[in-house]
């Protein structure tokens, strides 16, 4: 028998075993909680067990979560850069003007001499989001009225943890940076996720037959998302 409970935000999967001990356990496929409990325990016994282990929950969770958003970027020469879900070997060179060219599997980034690891780092972002700027009025349009609703404003932000988030109170939309690293179709698979938000608040039953109707194959395309 399976069941839900949320603490602290985080939701966690109880399963009632025939065990003696509970255990606790962040899936390092999902970053899922889950907490295997003796038959007869009692919610607030997990409750307690689950809150009495939060600190340690949540730093599991951060290390999934960086693990599937920022890999292990050093902004060094021959490194590998995603850019729409396509490897390119970024190439750093020195000149007089900050840019970026992608030549062939080139990522070549142009800044000068004295710029620092940490400047690629933001002149490589602000890139990423220029990418992102230039689809996504168009994909916006696209499902907009394909759905049915519109966001009243969009914002692209670097985040950590989530690949897009919707404020279902005043329609506002965002969008994680990291996805131009990604296939366009994870892009779409959020602009759809969170326009549906405006339709559903919740991810219940029917936020799910929207997306099965919108993008029959949104599943596939989350779990391409997480590995
Ligand atoms: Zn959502």
């Amino acid at each position: 028998m399976t069941k839900k409970i949320i603490v602290s935000n985080i939701e966690i999967e109880i399963k009632r075993k025939k065990i003696k001990n509970m255990y606790l356990k962040v899936s390092g496929q999902d970053g899922k909680v889950h907490i295997s409990a003796p038959l007869r325990t009692k919610d607030d016994t997990i409750i307690n067990f689950a809150t009495s282990k939060i600190d340690w929950i949540e730093k599991q969770k951060n290390k999934f979560e960086k693990s599937f958003i920022q890999s292990n970027i050093n902004n060094v020469d021959g490194e590998i850069h995603y850019v729409w879900g396509e490897p390119y070997v970024l190439k750093i060179e020195s000149g007089s003007r900050t840019r970026i060219d992608i030549i062939d599997n080139i990522l070549l980034l142009t800044a000068g001499n004295d710029s620092r690891t940490e400047q690629y780092e933001k002149i490589l972002m602000d890139w990423y989001r220029m990418q992102l700027k230039t689809r996504l009025p168009y994909l916006f349009d696209k499902w907009e009225s394909i759905i049915g609703v519109k966001a009243k404003a969009v914002t692209i932000r670097n985040m950590k943890s989530r690949w897009g988030s919707c404020n279902t109170r005043d329609n506002r939309i965002s969008i994680n940076l990291q996805l131009a690293k990604k296939p366009v179709i994870c892009l779409e698979y959020v602009i759809v996720h969170e326009l549906v938000h405006l339709l559903e608040a919740s991810h219940n039953a029917v936020f799910k037959g929207y997306m099965d109707r919108f993008l029959p194959e949104w599943r596939l395309i989350k779990k391409g998302l997480i590995y």
